[in-house]
């Protein structure tokens, strides 16, 4: 009997427990305080209105046996799958039904992917970076050994500096699978065409894989792409994650796709084919009521909808990001994202900076150090709390961080 190996590899996910440990450490000690939690991951605001009205009716669907929908494969409906298309269409991108995937998540898709392409592949990842995409690929056997600085040997990891605003510098070295993730978490920056087309461009050039996670496209306000599908020549060498968890507030219900165009090969093999094959036989499709609220988010009730919603958590990481600025931090992100990234002050480690808001504003944030080496040194917080206790927490930070 044996396991395998590469989850022995695994490190713990050590990153939200110690926060929600040290938090309530504090909150015992100081059981007045008045905490404010700008670390959050995850969405807040309710669902759409048109998606809720869809769900009940997709329930009452189900329960008349004329209405009623078993196995997706087996009903045939592709509705959901037509919105999509014609979502992209929007954007002057044509994408066939047979090369959208539906899935539970964009974590599943990014995290399943690698089922299909071998072992030895050279995989390229930013640092910092979504920690899925790393460990999956341990479980995977792509990682190789874990080094004492916290990277590991077989990966290569993509320079994400201050000078590009975190957008990763193409490689000197070869790799296989490219995860790209813009905007992005966590730094919150968002890549320009500029810079999608020089990926692009490598990927196609070295007959390498761009895995391009698009969880956050819908918060994109400025002119930048939203589908990598945009850039010229990314069909033959990309591959989209796209999510309806943080566009429509869907981290509860769960509803995503994927997008592997036909053009898309590797090894000699059509990789649309292979992911095709790959979820035929280890998944079994999203709910059809799940389809039917994902469905009404683009309709144009639900489109006005998730548009306020996006622009209420896009309040919010303005005013943060305005905010820390006007207190004197280095801040990224919140522009195109829910996500601010900024630059612990005077020196600080991310969770010396961590204890400082905690223990100074009562302010919970998430320390960068948790989302790779590189991180160490800057901080995370989001857009995803109210307006009120979010325009409070800068109001403590504005008022008395120049004291200390
Ligand atoms: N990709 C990125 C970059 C994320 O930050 C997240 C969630 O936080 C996901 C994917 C997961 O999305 P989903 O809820 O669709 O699994």
């Amino acid at each position: 009997m044996t396991v395998n190996q590469n989850f022995r590899k695994l490190q713990s996910s050590y990153l939200f427990a110690t926060i929600g440990k040290k938090v309530r450490e504090y909150q015992a000690a100081n059981p007045g305080a008045d905490i404010i939690r700008l670390g959050i991951g995850d969405v807040t605001r309710p669902l759409p209105a048109a998606s809720i009205a869809a769900m009940h009716a997709a329930v009452d669907d189900m329960s008349r046996a004329e209405t009623f929908v078993g196995y997706p494969t087996d009903y045939g409906l592709h509705f959901l799958e037509d919105a999509i298309q014609a979502d992209y269409a929007l954007r002057g991108v044509r994408i066939e039904l047979d090369e959208i995937f539906l899935s539970d998540g964009a974590k599943s898709d990014t995290g399943n992917i690698g089922d299909i392409f071998g072992a030895d592949n050279i995989v390229a990842v930013c640092d910092p970076i979504y920690p899925v995409y790393v460990d999956t690929n341990v479980m995977g056997g792509r990682a190789g050994e874990l080094l004492p600085d916290g990277r590991w040997n077989r990966f290569v990891y993509l320079t994400c500096g201050e000078e590009t605003e975190f957008a990763p510098a193409l490689p000197d070295s070869r790799a296989d699978l490219v995860y790209l993730c813009s905007p992005n978490n966590p730094t919150g920056t968002a890549m320009n065409r500029t810079q999608l087309q020089t990926w692009v461009d490598w990927a196609n050039e070295q007959g390498s894989i761009l895995l391009y996670d698009g969880a956050y496209e819908a918060f994109i306000t400025e002119d930048l792409p939203r589908s990598i599908y945009e850039i010229p020549g990314a069909r033959t060498c990309a591959i989209e994650f796209r999510s309806f968890s943080k566009t429509a507030g869907f981290t509860g219900v769960r509803a995503a796709y994927t997008v592997v165009p036909q053009e898309l090969r590797a090894d000699g093999a059509q990789v649309n084919a292979l992911w095709s094959r790959r979820q035929a036989t280890k998944f079994n499709g999203v709910s059809y009521i799940t389809q039917k609220g994902a469905e009404a988010t683009f309709t144009p009730a639900g489109r006005a909808q998730v548009r306020e919603t996006i622009a209420y958590y896009l309040h919010n990481a303005g005013t943060i990001r305005r905010g820390l600025e006007a207190a004197g931090f280095r801040v990224w992100g919140g522009v195109n994202s829910p996500y601010i990234w900024l630059k612990a002050p005077h020196g600080l480690s991310s969770w010396a900076f961590f204890e400082l808001l905690l223990h100074e504003f009562q302010i919970v944030g998430t320390p960068g150090a948790g989302f790779g080496p590189a991180g160490e040194g800057y901080f995370r917080l989001t857009g995803f709390g109210t307006a009120e206790r979010t325009a409070e927490a800068v109001d403590r930070i504005r008022r008395r961080y120049g004291e200390l």
